[in-house]
This record gives structure tokens, C-alpha cells and sequence, in this order.
């Protein structure tokens, strides 16, 4: 029995996908075991005014088996070959859409091929572009690629004499030639792969001591000081924790909204990440550069460290970042009480979507873009895991993963391997249920009764699980009194080491004071259902919806607030229309968003269901926390669950006067009063969860 220690601590991104590279989405992307690439030796010419590139790329393949006659790569169409070279000598070669066919390899273990070729960046790609002041260049979409572990890579790159490149690796060499300016890099380190190459007209600045490395648009260089800052910290942070970083030097890349479509913010690659100006620029402390970081900079450990398979991306990537980036976080303190991961703004999104049944499991090749709830659960999946397994060899296996497969490829059952070689535990039904299958427990803690024994008190009562899935989980159960929490730890639900199944177990716990409620799992360690109240922050999952605007009165200012939002909202993803009031029909109101403008005396829908709402007017003023409010330049924002679909959302814009000019957004509460986008008062919903808190008696 100890005293509850408040658990962890927030995860900072939020609605956020950090992309990595290694992704193959496609069926068809049967991995070719044959080969694999292990080095590139380009020679890359950029002409921004052509729109074009020339390159020489000198690529080696290890064979990997004696019987193979032909490799298979893919390339990209748009580019015409000069020439592919195996000891200066032609070879015969075969293209069909993106696939390059080799024949006649030699029978050797290693082969070298010089592939010449060009083209022009006229296709219509998420990842690559060439524009007169910029390029973004993805590997996949300038180089022959298939399976690869690069031992070797160097590059010459050759742009505008007015261009900087920043690509993967460390720069040896920077030469002026007639007009244009040469760029040598070099990558010393195995690396699962290149990623990008970005070029262009950026203001450039590093650290003291020149490890870190910032490249923005001129217009942005005022973030560069706490970019660098930040990276640097982060850095040597998880080289204590993990293991030291690899890679010379970091850059920190500025790049435009559109790289990798909707819902990315950031990409890593080796030695590298780049941030997309959104995340500069953002008035959302979740989505800004400061708060994405630490995730992105533990990507140079998962996988730029520890490689891994694509259907392991969600638990040994993205949720060990997310997961690392919660220990940086923790160890810096800046954790308070409010950051736990039950406070997390995606957790009602994550839980609405299993009861839906739309979740799948965190094991499998998706585009994670479109999943940001992974995260979550994959970070909870690393958080259930350290409490299992305890502190120092949750931390021992993050270093081990980390040294032992440095530069090579491990799967969630190495990692489950590993975490059991350390732990002495045997740990396939966690992973299992956590990974492999979808869906989270529902728990409850009942009968709960207490009585007075010598100079204290004595609750007892009962955890279980609720269901017919078998889960299997430690809970805390606490007692809260008056002077404070006595918190239970570990109490087992489910399959015990002999395998038998219990979903049903007792507790008792002793207080000095007289116990008021009782709570199952009071630091919110575990994922599970559970009742959470409505937040405007769920808006900051992309949807659709409808915004209703109200025409009894202020039309024009109304549909102008509600064009406003819509195109800020659209700006995040979001697919809104906009209708009048007069003319609502119930499946308009039975969407999942239903957006209200304007006050009952304004918005006729507003009138059939301003009672639906916690607050109130009275007259032209409201009253929140105790105290009457009235100014002409502020709004109330309320959200509720809709009370015409279930997991819908309805959100009531309500100016005070013609003068306010409210910006709905993210807001962390379910109502708040605002002027622009300042918080004037705020709050959130009390939502009592009667499985997981009672009432002791
Ligand atoms: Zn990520």
C-alpha cells in the first residue's frame, strides 16, 4: 500500500501527426528480399528556372541470395536514363511505370550501378517540388529505391549560388562554382533511409557550439534562437536516456503547409527534421514547433536508430516519440497536474471511435496521417508497459532497444522479447491485447462500504471488469477524504501467471479521515471507457459539420462570424456548410458538428435549444462562476453532446453584441467567454463516472 504518486504528464501533440518516411503504403509494395540498397554516392544537379534535375547516382545492392539474376527497383516514371553502368560497362535494363528491372546481375554480393539520368518535376506529388526559390525533394521520388540499409551515403548537391541545402548528414563541403554553389554530404551512419533533400533561400543560424543547425525563411527567423535552444536540450537529454546521438549535427528545416498533405505538421529524417511554417506560426500552443519537438527529435532514435517494420510504425515509432517525448516533458518538469494522459484532448476522439468500432489495432501498415488517436493509445500502451514493468527497466529497455538494434530492423516481437529478458515477465498477453486487438476495457469499482476500526477507517470494496472481452490489467483504486488521497496500488484484473481468469477482485484501504468518495484508477494510467466531459479542443480533430446562423436578427453579422470560422477551420481540414436557420431540417441538426451563431433572440434553432445548455442569458448578460458578465466586445462558447445523434457535438457561438468578434478554435474547456481569441473565463464540465467514481457510505 502506498500513498498515490501522480503519474505523468502530457503529451504535447495533439491532432498532430509527425510523419516518418518508412511507410510503403501501397498492397501491391510486396517487399523484394532479394536485395537490399546499402549506400548512395549522388551527384544531384538542381535547375530551379527548368524545373528540372540532373543526376548521377552510383547506387550499391547487397545480395542477399545467391540465386538472383535480376533486381527489381522502382523509379519513377517522369525521368528519361541516360545510362545505367556496372564496371563502365552498359547494361540492359527494363521500365514499366515506376518499376526498373535489371537483368543479368552478376553473381557477387555486392554490385555497383551508375544510374544517369534527368527529367522535369512535372508530376503531381504531397512530398516533392521545385519552385524558383525552393526545393523539396523526397528520395522516393528522385531516386531508384526498394529495401535498404544505407551504409554509405554521400551527396553533391548543386543549386543557385544563392541556395542553401540542407539534407541528411553532416556538410564536409561547400564550393562556389561559376554560378551556382556546391554542396557536399555525407552520412557515415547506417540509416534506414535519405528521406529528403531540401534546398533554397533560407536564414541560416546554429549553437555556439554548432551541433544544431536552423534553417528558416527570412520571415521566420525569429523562431530560429528557441529552435535551437530547444533541439539542443532535447538532444542531450535522450543521449543520457538512450543512447548517445549518432549524427553530428541536427538540422531544423522550415517548410511549407503543403509538404505531406493534411495533418502533418513535421517530418524526420536522419539528422533532420522539418517543421512546417503552420507549426512556426500557430496560435495553438499544441500544434506550435515548441510543443512537437521533443517528439520529432526522438524519431533520430525511433526508428533513425532502431529500425523497424512498417506495421510496428504506430507502437516502436510514433508511440515511443510521443512516449519519449513525455519522459523530456517529465524530467524538465514542466508536467503539471492537468497533463496526465487522462486529460489528453484526443481521448474522448480515441474512446468515441472504439465505441463507434471504427478503431484498429495498433498493429498493422496504416497511414498513420489519417489515424491521430494511435498516438494516444500507443503512448498509454508505453506508459501501461513502464508501470508493469517498473521504472528502472522500462528506462533500461528503451537503451537496449536502442544499442541492440542499432542500425537494424526489430519487430514488436523482438521488443516484447527484450522487454521480458529484462523484466523476468512474461509479457505476450499485454502486447497482445494492447497491439494486436482492438477495443479497451471497461472497468467499475463497486460496493464500496466503510466503517470506523480504532482511531481510523477501513473501506473496503470491489473492482471489475466489465464485458465479455477478457482483458487483463493492474488498477489503483484511491480513498479521498478530506485532508487527502490513500491510494492502493496494482490490484491484478484478469488472467493471472496460471493463466485462470479472475474479473473480479477486492480492496481495502485505511484512512485517518473519514473517506468521501472512492476512485478507480485516480491518475488516469490506464485506457479504458469512461464518461469524459464535451471540449471545444475535440475541434481540433478534422470532421465535418454544419454551421446554422441565425436570421431573426444581425443576419449579415452572423453568416459573416460563421464564414470566418469556416475558413479558418478549413484551413485544418475541416468540411463545413453553412445554412440559415429558416431553413433546418432534423437531419441537418442530427449531424455529428452542428455549429449555432447568435443568441435565441437571433437564432431560432438557438431558441428550441438554449435550454440544452449549462449557461444561460439573462437579458444581455450571463452569469459564470458567481459573477454577471456583460460587455459588448465578448462571446460565450458553450459545447454540449448533441442531443440528437449519439458521439455528436454541438457548439454555441453566442456574441453579446454586434461589436464582439469571437474566433471559435481548440479551446481546453467546454465554455468559454472570449474577446477574439482571449480567454476571458473558461471552464469545463463536471461529468461524474459513476463506474469509476462512488459516493463511500
Ligand atoms: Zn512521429
Amino acid at each position: 500500500m502506498i500513498v498515490g504518486k501522480s503519474i505523468l504528464a502530457r503529451i504535447l501533440l495533439v491532432g498532430v501527426i509527425i510523419f516518418i518516411a518508412t511507410l510503403s503504403l501501397r498492397a501491391e509494395d510486396q517487399p523484394d528480399t532479394s536485395y537490399e540498397i546499402i549506400g548512395h554516392r549522388i551527384r544531384l544537379h538542381i535547375f530551379p528556372s527548368q524545373n528540372g534535375i540532373t543526376c548521377i547516382d552510383t547506387f550499391s545492392i547487397r545480395l542477399l541470395r545467391k540465386d538472383v539474376h535480376s533486381i527489381q527497383l522502382r523509379f519513377l516514371p517522369a525521368y528519361d536514363i541516360e545510362q545505367i553502368l556496372l564496371k563502365g560497362k552498359k547494361v540492359d535494363f527494363k521500365r514499366e511505370r515506376d518499376r526498373l528491372n535489371i537483368d543479368d546481375v552478376p553473381s557477387d554480393s555486392v554490385v555497383q550501378y551508375v544510374l544517369s539520368f534527368s527529367g522535369h518535376l512535372n508530376f503531381q506529388s504531397e512530398y516533392s517540388s521545385l519552385s524558383k526559390d525552393r526545393a523539396i525533394l523526397r528520395e522516393e521520388e528522385i531516386l531508384p529505391y526498394g529495401p535498404r540499409r544505407l551504409q554509405d551515403v554521400r551527396m553533391d548537391i548543386i543549386v543557385p549560388s544563392s541556395w542553401d541545402v540542407a539534407a541528411p548528414g553532416n556538410l564536409s563541403t561547400r564550393e562556389s562554382l561559376a554560378d551556382s554553389t556546391l554542396f557536399r554530404f555525407r552520412l557515415d551512419e547506417t540509416v534506414p533511409m535519405i528521406g529528403w533533400i531540401c534546398a533554397g533561400k533560407f536564414q541560416r543560424s546554429r549553437s555556439s557550439d554548432g551541433k544544431v543547425e536552423a534553417y528558416v525563411y527570412a520571415e521566420d527567423s525569429s523562431y530560429a534562437p528557441r529552435l535551437i535552444a530547444q533541439a539542443s536540450e532535447v538532444l542531450e537529454f535522450y543521449s543520457r536516456q538512450f543512447l548517445p546521438y549518432r549524427f553530428g549535427t541536427f538540422k531544423i528545416v522550415e517548410v511549407e503547409d503543403w509538404v505531406a498533405g493534411r495533418n502533418v505538421l513535421a517530418i524526420a529524417v536522419p539528422s533532420m527534421v522539418m517543421v512546417k511554417k503552420l507549426a512556426l506560426t500557430t496560435d495553438d500552443k499544441f500544434n506550435r514547433a515548441d510543443a512537437i519537438l521533443p517528439h520529432e527529435v526522438a524519431h533520430q532514435w525511433w526508428p533513425m536508430t532502431a529500425f523497424i517494420r512498417d506495421e510496428d510504425a504506430a507502437l516502436l515509432a510514433e508511440g515511443m516519440c510521443e512516449y519519449s517525448a513525455l519522459l523530456y516533458n517529465e524530467h524538465t518538469g514542466k508536467l503539471s497536474a492537468r497533463d496526465s494522459l487522462k486529460h489528453h484532448p484526443l481521448l474522448r476522439s480515441l474512446l468515441l471511435r472504439i465505441q463507434k468500432g471504427k478503431d484498429i489495432a495498433l498493429q498493422q501498415k496504416a497511414d498513420l496521417r489519417s489515424v491521430p488517436t494511435h498516438y494516444l493509445k500507443s503512448s498509454y500502451v508505453h506508459n501501461m508497459l513502464r508501470r508493469i514493468v517498473g521504472d528502472s527497466v522500462f528506462f533500461q529497455l528503451y537503451r537496449e532497444w536502442a544499442r541492440r538494434y542499432l542500425g537494424r530492423r526489430g519487430s514488436q516481437q523482438d521488443f516484447q522479447a527484450l522487454a521480458e529478458e529484462l523484466s523476468g515477465r512474461k509479457l505476450g498477453w499485454f502486447f497482445e491485447q494492447w497491439t494486436t486487438k482492438r477495443g479497451v476495457p471497461r472497468m467499475k469499482i463497486y460496493s464500496v462500504k466503510s466503517a470506523q476500526q480504532g482511531s481510523g477507517w477501513v473501506t473496503r470494496g470491489r473492482v471489475r471488469m466489465v464485458g465479455y472481452e477478457k482483458y487483463t490489467t493492474y488498477v489503483d483504486v484511491a480513498v479521498e477524504t478530506a485532508g487527502g488521497k490513500m491510494t492502493k496500488t496494482g490490484i491484478w484484473l484478469g488472467a493471472d501467471s496460471a493463466g485462470t481468469y479472475h474479473n473480479d477482485a477486492p480492496f481495502e484501504i485505511t484512512t485517518d479521515a473519514k473517506p468521501i468518495r472512492a476512485l478507480l484508477d485516480p491518475s488516469g494510467d490506464i485506457l479504458k471507457m469512461q464518461k469524459l466531459p464535451a471540449k471545444l479542443s475535440e475541434l481540433r480533430d478534422p470532421s465535418d459539420g454544419i454551421m446554422i446562423v441565425g436570421t431573426r436578427q444581425h443576419k449579415e453579422y452572423l453568416l459573416g462570424l460563421a464564414q470566418k470560422d469556416s475558413a479558418s477551420m478549413d484551413r485544418n481540414w475541416w468540411s463545413l456548410a453553412i445554412k440559415y436557420d429558416s431553413s433546418i431540417t432534423l437531419a441537418d441538426l442530427q449531424q455529428e458538428h452542428v455549429f449555432l451563431y447568435g443568441k435565441a433572440s437571433e437564432n431560432s434553432v438557438v431558441a428550441d435549444l438554449q435550454n440544452k445548455f449549462p449557461l444561460g442569458f439573462h437579458g444581455d448578460s450571463i452569469e459564470v462562476k458567481g459573477e454577471t458578465i456583460y460587455d459588448s466586445t465578448l462571446a460565450l462558447v458553450q459545447c454540449i453532446e448533441s442531443p440528437y445523434v449519439t458521439q455528436g457535438l454541438v457548439v454555441w457561438i453566442a456574441p453579446m453584441s454586434e461589436h464582439a468578434e469571437p474566433e471559435l478554435g481548440p479551446y481546453e474547456s467546454s465554455w468559454t467567454v472570449i474577446r477574439g481569441k482571449e480567454e476571458i473565463s473558461s471552464g469545463t464540465w463536471e461529468v461524474t463516472d459513476e463506474d469509476l467514481v462512488v459516493v463511500v457510505k
